[in-house]
């Protein structure tokens, strides 16, 4: 839902001034799913919001729950017939997260990456992408689950800097009080490295979580595997980044998929040492090791044994460096596994 034209919509309707908190309060604060549940309200308003206002864009066609529960994915149809994937997890028992998706598919062809594959359809608008997260917390409502949704990653289907106005307007409601109130550092937006981008960004959302789909800090393989490497160079990326750290004096996280025999050996951690020196401070940059999810591409998993040795050749250089717990592999919900079936989104 959009405040906006919820105000439009009941102003049309000459409701009285204060329908509009009573709206706002039950859609937002309460994560309310159907206008019957606005007791508030009275019946013919209630009756005539529903036949105009949606209180979502998108409606849910699935959901799949991992079997330690504490990964969901969500298949959700948008008004156009399209259809993009969401998830919501839970790292911690009382923290839930989810990852939302910018695009319908992508165009950056990431070439271990199943969202990649299909090509880009749309960018999202941002009632698209925020409804992606009132999904969820209605979701969340409905099933009891404990605890509160407000953790928002800029993960899921799409390249988030290739939509940039409808992620920036999104992200400016999610921090309206008055709409989602999530506070700047429990949201994340991650890029496959748009430089100019990511130098904007750095001056629109200096408060931002921002993160690198960086995967290889070698310039034939990272071109290969991130083919928007081929515009953007090692090179100008290290320099977008090091401005972005000069401005906010922000962490930024780096986001590395370890992809067996390709760029989880010791060469490969050293070029990254040497790419990270080059780039800024490096308890600035922290690394986020990715142990890779098979999907129908041509790459393999790298093993824990060679991550850990990956792992421990950054430590060694005074880097921060996490192997990150995978949740939601079971049902093709964890990174890079966004896709839908059969290409039903184009
Ligand atoms: S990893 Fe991200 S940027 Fe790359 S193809 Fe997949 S969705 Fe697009």
């Amino acid at each position: 839902m959009e405040l906006a034209r919820a105000a439009a919509v009941l102003e049309e309707l000459r409701a009285p001034a204060f329908r509009l908190e009573q709206l706002r309060r039950a859609v937002f604060d309460e994560a309310v799913a159907s206008y019957q549940g606005i007791a508030v309200l009275p019946a013919q308003l209630r009756r005539d919001l529903e036949a105009r206002l949606p209180l979502l864009s998108l409606s849910v066609r699935k959901v799949a729950i991992s079997a330690d529960r504490r990964a969901r994915k969500a298949l959700l149809g948008l008004a156009d017939g399209k259809v993009i994937e969401t998830v919501l997890l839970r790292p911690s028992p009382t923290r839930w997260t989810t990852c939302v998706s910018t695009q319908v598919g992508c165009a950056i062809g990431c070439t271990f990456c199943a969202t990649g594959l299909m090509g880009l359809s749309r960018s999202l608008t941002p009632e698209e992408i925020t409804d992606q997260v009132l999904f969820w917390r209605q979701y969340m409502r409905s099933e009891g689950l404990e605890g509160r949704l407000d953790n928002v990653v800029y993960m899921g289907m799409g390249e988030p800097f290739a939509a940039y106005e409808s992620m920036a307007e999104s992200l400016r409601r999610l921090l309206d009080q008055k709409q989602f109130g999530i506070g700047a550092r429990h949201i994340s937006v991650s890029t496959s490295g748009l430089a100019p981008q990511i130098e904007r960004f750095a001056r629109d959302f200096p408060q931002v979580n921002l993160a690198l789909s960086l995967h290889s800090a070698d310039e034939k393989l990272r071109s290969d595997l991130v083919p928007v490497n081929r515009a953007f160079p090692l090179a100008r990326l290290s320099q977008a980044v090091g401005k972005y750290l000069s401005l906010t004096r922000r962490k930024v996280f780096l986001e590395y998929v370890l992809l067996g025999g390709e760029n989880d050996g010791a060469d490969s951690a050293r070029q990254l040492v040497a790419w990270i020196k080059a780039t800024g401070p490096r308890e600035l940059l922290h690394v986020n090791l990715i142990l890779f999810n098979e999907t129908a591409t041509r790459h393999r998993a790298s093993t824990e044994p060679l991550a850990r040795r990956f792992q421990a050749l950054l430590l060694g250089e005074g880097i921060k460096a996490t192997l990150r717990q995978n949740l939601g592999r079971d049902i093709e919900g964890a990174c890079g596994q966004l896709v839908v079936a059969g290409g039903e989104g184009r």
